[in-house]
């Protein structure tokens, strides 16, 4: 079996193709951090169910890279150089070297869209000389979220307020080229965004936090400790959940099990997952 630190997936949608990128995983989130909402018996179960460890609770850090005929647009950059700072992270910020190892230059990005502010997917924005880490990239985020990371005390802050110059902020969605669309999808943050990609009849949701873990598909209720929003973000996982598995479009979340693709069911006012890929 692969390495899942160094791993990657190639897939298309329609004439775009696409690939999932791992910037490897950490093993640092706990159990009450991840379902802070959840009844202490029912996730003691669905713990065991799991085999899950309360206190290592793996989460991969699954990016997404979309090209087609004119431009490569990358979707959000994994830990980058902050994974060093955060026990647990210590198998993560590969997403770099994953890219070189895969014969993709950085300098050959056009587009990143950061879909949140939080450090797991910003960290990877500048390199470790505290330069853009894709020099011609222009850098797309919602504006809440921007303002709610630049002012929040963070090894984020400054890799926001140092991207300032690059940043392009929009609000609300934005279709930052034809079949990428940024749709807003808050509650995990202010301004958390998700992205639908369509081309030739193929499409995919990138879901980024919607669901840290798969638990979350099925209790889309158990929000997260670290949430702006509890209430809002449990309103947009089943707004969004449904959305998908009703029109049977396949969703990428970005700490599920690499490569994160998988297609949703309804299942006891929930939803079940079926993995695609690996
Ligand atoms: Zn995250």
């Amino acid at each position: 079996m692969s390495d899942p630190r160094n791993d990657i997936y190639n897939f298309d949608i329609g004439r775009f193709n696409c690939a999932v990128i791992c910037d490897g995983f950490t093993e640092y989130a706990t159990a009450a951090i991840l379902f802070s909402r959840a009844p202490r018996k029912e996730l003691g179960e669905k713990l065991r169910f799991y085999e899950l460890n309360p206190d290592k609770i793996r989460c991969f850090n699954n990016c997404l890279l979309i090209k087609n005929n004119s431009e490569i647009t990358l979707v959000d950059t994994g830990f980058g150089h902050l994974a060093g700072n955060y026990p647990g992270a210590e198998n993560a910020g590969m997403l770099v070297e994953n890219l070189k190892k895969n014969g993709y230059k950085t300098e050959k990005i056009d587009k990143v869209i950061f879909t949140h502010y939080h450090f797991d997917h910003i960290g990877g924005g500048l390199d470790r000389k505290g330069n853009p880490a894709f020099p011609h990239a222009v850098y797309y985020m919602n504006k809440k979220d921007w303002q709610k990371g630049a002012s929040t005390e963070s090894y984020g802050k400054k890799i926001l307020l140092d991207l300032e110059s690059r940043m392009e902020l929009f609000d609300g969605g934005i279709e930052i080229s034809p079949g990428i669309k940024v749709i807003p999808a808050p509650g995990h943050t202010p301004g958390h965004s998700i992205v639908k990609i369509e081309s030739a009849g193929g499409e995919l949701l990138y879901a980024s936090d919607l669901a840290a873990h798969q638990i979350h598909l099925e209790r889309p209720g158990w929000s997260m400790a670290h949430e702006y929003d509890p209430d809002l973000a449990a309103r947009t996982r089943r707004e969004i959940f449904g959305y998908a598995a009703d029109k049977k479009i396949p969703m990428l979340a970005y700490h599920l099990p690499f490569p994160g693709l998988g297609y949703l069911h309804d299942k006891n006012g929930g939803w079940s997952w079926r993995p695609l890929g690996h």
